[in-house]
């Protein structure tokens, strides 16, 4: 309970959840809000994440800067809550605290070598390197050595990835892409993209706007096995039945396929979906230090629908690749002060409240898990707002 007149929130981490939690504390005139961000820029993977082609996305930042000139809003920049500042002291001198500060962390392939090799990168790294995140800008990436390349993982980030690799660069260069990023692909020899996943195409976590702009490339065409997507479709047709959004990606995919069998110019890219298969290990050019393939174990599904796990055959397959880009997922770390529950993969709370704690609240990523579009980000946010003026009612 906050049991005196609440006037300070502190919240931690300038990205979509901090502002939109931001923006519902200031509707209560008594509230001032200040946001530490560890960057020296506000907004979070609106800035660093979201592809440079997708400028109505970044809109939003347009709102958030309309808030960040309310006088009660504040925004302190360079400040890593957890290292320069210790939460403890927050919770001290605020009357309650947010933390909304992301996914620190991301999933590994667990292979050796991916963090060391030349050309292979995390796509926090890859995102980053495009988005001119200042972490990211020195990525060694070279795109003049190879021809092909092959993305791990099979959700939207992944789609991205691939589509900045594939896009006409003309297209490229009326976004706000970095500009380091464009002279690297100016120059790209990359003529093949392939996006794997463990399991099969209904089991894929990319949504159909993303694929349908895959599809739309005017420079590449999808490789696809049209008879086996249809196979496929059929094989999982009650689940297709009940899930309108993932039939719907099912029935794109298949269209997709049907329309590559027609013939094209083969000056065209190309890029596919490999599905069941699992990465094992890189292989390596004769020098040893970049990488020439990426070795798969392929899968079979054990389970029922969507709950289905790949399990490895034994069988091995090699794809060569010069860049390799490993988008597995995005991953919940703790600061100094909280807990991340393993389980659950964020920090535990309802509604928003910590479990077991005064005054510390929870919004963004780091509430719902490392899932989830700005949308879904705003109406956690809001929950978790409601949250705190509810339990400061009594006082405000
Ligand atoms: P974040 O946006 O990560 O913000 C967290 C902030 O906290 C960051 O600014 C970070 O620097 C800061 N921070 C971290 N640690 C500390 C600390 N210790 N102290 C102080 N500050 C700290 N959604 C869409 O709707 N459309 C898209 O097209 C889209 N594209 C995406 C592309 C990529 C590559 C990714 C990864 C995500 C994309 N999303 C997209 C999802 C969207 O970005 C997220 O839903 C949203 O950003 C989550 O908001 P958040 O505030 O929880 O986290």
């Amino acid at each position: 309970d906050l049991d005196r007149l609440l006037a300070s929130v502190a919240v931690v981490g300038a990205g979509p959840a901090g502002f939109y939690t931001a923006s519902q504390l200031l509707k209560n005139p008594d509230l001032r809000v200040d946001v530490f961000e560890q960057l020296p820029v506000p907004y979070g993977l609106v800035r660093y994440g979201v592809a440079p082609d997708h400028p109505d996305v970044k809109n939003v930042i347009q709102k958030f800067a309309s808030l960040a000139e309310s006088p009660a809003f504040r925004l302190i920049g360079n400040v890593t809550v957890g290292v320069d500042v210790a939460l403890a002291d927050l919770r001290a001198a605020y009357d309650a605290v947010v933390l909304c500060y992301g996914a620190r962390g991301e999933r590994k392939l667990g292979i050796p070598g991916e963090d060391s090799v030349s050309n292979s990168f995390s796509s926090r790294a890859f995102v980053g390197w495009y988005n001119g995140d200042p972490q990211h800008a020195d990525l060694p990436v070279d795109l003049t050595c190879t021809d092909t390349a092959v993305v791990v993982g099979q959700g939207n980030v992944a789609l991205d990835i691939a589509r900045i690799l594939l896009m006409p660069i003309d297209e490229l260069a009326k976004t706000d892409i970095a500009k380091h990023a464009l002279d690297t692909l100016a120059v790209s020899r990359i003529r093949r993209v392939h996006i794997v996943g463990r399991r099969g195409p209904v089991h894929a976590a990319f949504t159909s706007k993303e694929l349908r702009e895959m599809l739309a490339l005017p420079t590449a065409r999808l490789v696809a096995d049209a008879a086996w997507l249809a196979t496929q479709t059929s094989l999982y047709s009650d689940l297709l039945k009940k899930d309108r959004a993932r039939r719907r990606l099912m029935e794109l995919l298949l269209k997709g396929a049907s329309n590559a069998s027609v013939s094209h110019a083969e000056s065209l890219k190309r890029w596919s979906l490999d599905f069941l298969l699992s990465p094992r290990g890189l292989v390596l050019d004769k020098s040893g230090g970049a990488i020439a393939g990426v070795e798969f174990e392929m899968n079979a599904l054990s389970g029922e629908g969507l709950e289905q796990r790949a399990i490895g055959t034994g069988e091995l397959k090699q794809i060569a690749a010069g860049l390799l880009v490993s988008s597995v997922g995005y991953q919940n770390r703790a600061i100094e002060g909280v807990r991340v529950d393993s389980k659950l993969g964020h920090i535990a709370h309802s509604r928003g409240r910590v479990d077991g704690e005064a005054a510390l609240y929870v919004a963004g990523w780091i509430k719902t898990g490392p899932r989830g579009v700005i949308a879904s980000t705003m109406y956690e946010a809001f929950e978790t707002a409601e949250s705190l003026l509810e339990d400061a009612s009594h006082v405000l």
